[in-house]
């Protein structure tokens, strides 16, 4: 079948925080940029972020970006690359700047500067006392940050294609990628998008699990794309669970309601958090307050009929200050909860959150693999930047407020990185022979497959899985029979049925490829996490309760093909200062 074709300078698979901020600079240069998809750009997932954005302004309480920097390297338990690390939190007072002209309609204060609160792990001097960092727009700072960006895009002239799924990579013999082949989601059309730069900013994959505060969007569909081009997947046991999910419903309540004085209890209305992080409390990084409820649930100190859960109170901070910096917030207890924060607790429960691991990439987004000359070798017009990307600066566990920051950084960084690039090398390669083999051999797949298992069943069984075999506390027995089940599951993967045979919006079909970019996901998930024998972050042995720095600091890279993990050193050296030397991490 033949494919139409269209060339650009730059295709940018997602419209989230991170490829908005990539276009908007790549478009001022008058390159033509191409942005798709899946969802119209302002319902990316960034739109969803409620807290803020990490920068050390010091507006209401002093700071300066090496606390910021050495709060990072800590939340990251020393996994982080510490040059990435030092360029994102020096860069990070200026690309709030920046956002701040565009448009972006922070909170204020009196005195007209930007509003800022404190979150978990953002202290100062040092780790000492809490600091006052996470710049904020309420509780709708991504909201706020989308639709800025988008507005900006507008005026820039950067070229959306809403509604489109890339399904896969194009990548050459020598290994170079010129482009991706894509689906209109409304015609089932598909086109080849030519282009000197790829670059991904998929997001998230936190739907690899039953209980999430990610959208039904945020399927890893770069990483899967990614896998079946060759490429490998960094630190993908690294997932976080943010504590306070809302019960039962997954939707996220923000670390801001403990920065604006909320507290979590248990059955005991004991304020638990005191036991766990003696300075921090209920400010410790996130990974920290996790394992405390969990540990607090396991011991039967659990709220409710079943004892799975604990309650965060905030009715002391007063009705007032919950409508004036919590109106979100306050909206998602009423409808999902059923409670008024200003009168009694919510019910809370770790979920799953947020993707560390990634594509790995340079601090310039430059996509890095090992290939012929060593283990970090640039993969040639391949560019990728936000949560699908692996740079990395969080590590084994992300500190609130620090993914916001991440986007706009190394947003605006990769594209400068793609306009040097492109410079060098003004003509596009030609497309390889059969450039679209794989994308149409998945889909004659399911349009011949006869009898088989339906998407939904076999992604539930992926969902029920993870949660069960791979959550907050990971225990050897669990994970090794893990490995076993995800192994079949992604077989049945290979076997589902659609009934929906229609051209027009055939989400049946969507789900379908979706699936396809979970199971890689969740493998890479489940084959990193079993072979990792230490504690670290967001990765918690049962069988190895200890972080193992003569054997383990290390990230790991998993390979699709033949399920094989191999693993390369953290850079502990940053760009100018001195290296934060190792230590315990207590809060
Ligand atoms: C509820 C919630 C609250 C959060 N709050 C905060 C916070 O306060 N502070 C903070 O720093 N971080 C927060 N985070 C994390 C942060 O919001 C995300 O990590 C970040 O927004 C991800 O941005 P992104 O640009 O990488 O991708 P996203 O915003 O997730 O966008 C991904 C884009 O890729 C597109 N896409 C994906 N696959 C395809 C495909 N196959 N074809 C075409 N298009 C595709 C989608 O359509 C979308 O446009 C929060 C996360 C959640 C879930």
């Amino acid at each position: 079948m033949a494919v139409a074709k269209r060339t650009f300078d730059v295709v940018i698979v997602g419209a989230g925080g991170s490829g908005m901020r990539a276009a908007l600079a790549l478009s001022e240069a008058g390159l033509k940029v191409a942005v798709l998809s899946k969802v119209f750009p302002t319902r990316s997932h960034t739109v969803a972020a409620q807290g803020g954005i990490a920068a050390s302004l010091g507006n209401i309480s002093e700071d300066n970006w090496h606390w910021h920097m050495y709060d990072t390297v800590k939340g990251s338990d020393y996994l982080g690359d510490q040059d990435a690390i030092e360029f994102m939190c020096r860069a990070a007072p200026e690309v709030v700047y920046e956002l701040e002209h565009f448009g972006m309609p922070f909170d204020r204060l009196d005195n007209g500067k930007i509003y800022q609160r404190p979150f978990g792990g953002h202290m100062q001097d040092y780790g000492k006392t809490p600091v006052q960092r996470a710049c904020a727009a309420a509780d709708r700072t991504g909201h706020a940050l989308l639709h800025t960006l988008y507005q900006k895009n507008m005026q820039a002239n950067t070229i959306f294609f809403v509604e489109w799924m890339a399904l896969d990579l194009i990548r050459d013999e020598d290994g170079d990628v010129l482009g991706v082949v894509a689906m209109e989601i409304e015609t089932s059309d598909l086109m080849i998008f030519q282009a000197r730069a790829t670059l991904f900013a998929t997001g998230g994959a936190a739907r690899i699990f039953q209980a999430s505060t990610n959208a039904y969007i945020n399927t890893g569909d770069g990483l899967g794309m990614a896998a079946r081009a060759g490429i490998p997947l960094e630190d993908m046991e690294f997932f976080q669970f943010h504590p306070t999910g809302v019960y039962g419903a997954g939707v996220l309540i923000s670390e801001g309601v403990r920065g604006e004085g909320g507290y979590l209890i248990n059955k005991e209305g004991e304020r638990f958090m005191s036991r766990y992080a003696v300075n921090a409390k209920d400010l410790a990084s996130r990974d920290v307050v996790s394992r405390a409820i969990a540990t607090e649930i396991r011991e039967g100190r659990g709220c409710g009929k079943h004892g799975d859960h604990v309650l965060l109170k905030v009715d002391h901070i007063g009705d007032a200050v919950i409508r004036q910096r919590l109106p979100g917030i306050r909206d998602i207890s009423m409808r999902f909860a059923h409670v008024d924060p200003a009168r009694e607790p919510i019910p809370v429960v770790p979920t799953a959150h947020y993707m560390m691991g990634g594509i790995p990439t340079n601090y310039h987004g430059q996509v890095v693999a090992p290939y012929r000359t060593g283990p970090e070798e640039i993969v040639q017009g391949f560019y990728a930047v936000g949560e699908c990307a692996c740079v990395s600066v969080h590590g084994a566990n992300r500190l609130g407020c620090n993914s916001l920051l991440d986007l706009l950084v190394f947003g605006r960084e990769v594209a400068r990185q793609i306009i040097e690039d492109l410079q060098r090398s003004p003509h596009p390669k030609s497309l390889p022979k059969g450039a679209t083999e794989l994308p149409l051999a998945r889909l004659a797949r399911l349009k011949s497959q006869k009898d088989g298992e339906s998407v939904a069943e076999v992604g539930a069984e992926m969902r029920s899985v993870m949660q069960k075999h791979c959550g907050v506390f990971r225990f050897p027995d669990l994970l090794s029979a893990g490995m076993q089940k995800i192994r079949k599951v992604a077989e049945r993967a290979g076997n589902t049925m659609i009934h929906d045979q229609s051209r027009v919006f055939n989400i049946a079909c969507i789900e379908a490829l979706e699936l396809d970019n979970l199971i890689e996901v969740a493998q890479a998930t489940m084959y990193s996490a079993a072979a990792r024998k230490e504690s670290r972050g967001g990765h918690a042995r049962d069988d190895f309760p200890e972080r193992d720095d003569d054997h383990w600091l290390k990230h790991t890279l998993y390979f699709s093909d033949g399920k094989k993990l191999d693993y390369k050193p953290v850079r502990l050296k940053p760009l100018t200062v001195e290296s934060f030397p190792l230590r315990a991490r207590i809060y």
